[in-house]
């Protein structure tokens, strides 16, 4: 039987190449995509349009989750706050978090990811999490996916096999997810990194200034175009 998985998808290159590992080891893909109101959703529902025809998933879920926008509290997703620019990664003062925190975002992208994959009785849910984002964000770590798992088994009806989240890049900062990324041939050139979500990369804000150091000490020509 097709092994299937839930591919949550930023359009990132981290995101991407989690997706790309699961077509890899023979899963049907669905690509799963939220947007919170992040000032980039419109560029990288764009970009996964495209990642999904060169991963040729099977499906593409566009999903809404308007109370985060609602909520606020992030730079991400509050228009009046700023995103940090030229800082690779900027931490509030007073909560050492940086500004482009979304509170318990991952969380509750997981939670609506995981109802998904109990509907379509996916077997996995592969995420982009990774230890350069672990550094800054506690839900892109180790830790935080291993409990995720433990709680996953108790969240589904009692007839399903809870589906398990994989994170392949859990272990991995930039360079080497892009080393990695080149030699399992993810469509690096059709993600889309940046924060504030214009047509072109800004090259300046944090998730830019990862991607252009990732693809520099990697030693791999990048193919972004900045502003
Ligand atoms: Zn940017």
């Amino acid at each position: 039987m097709t092994k299937k998985a839930v591919c949550v998808c930023s359009g990132g290159i981290d995101s991407t190449l989690a997706a790309t590992i699961a077509s890899n080891e023979g899963y049907e893909l669905h690509l799963f995509h939220v947007s919170y109101g992040q000032r980039a959703e419109a560029s990288e529902k764009e970009a996964i349009e495209k990642i999904a025809a060169y991963l040729d998933a099977k499906t593409i879920k566009f999903v809404e989750i308007p109370f985060l926008k609602e909520l606020g509290g992030s730079s991400l997703t509050d228009l009046k706050r700023k995103v940090p620019i030229g800082e690779a990664v900027s931490l509030d003062k007073e909560r050492a978090t940086p500004s482009t925190w979304v509170p318990c975002r991952n969380l509750i992208l997981l939670a609506h990811a995981s109802a998904y994959a109990e509907v379509i009785s996916a077997d996995a849910i592969f995420v982009g999490f990774n230890a350069e984002e672990a550094m800054s964000y506690p839900d892109n770590g180790k830790e935080f996916v291993e409990l995720y798992n433990v709680v996953l088994e108790k969240a589904v009806a009692s007839y399903c096999q809870p589906p398990t989240v994989k994170a392949p890049l859990v272990d991995l900062f930039k360079p080497d997810i892009i080393k990695k990324g080149i030699e399992l041939k993810a469509p690096l050139h059709l993600t889309y990194s940046c924060y504030l979500g214009e047509e072109k990369h800004c090259g300046v804000c944090e998730s830019c200034l990862h991607r252009r150091r990732g693809f520099e000490e990697a030693g791999v020509d990048d193919p972004t175009v900045y502003l």
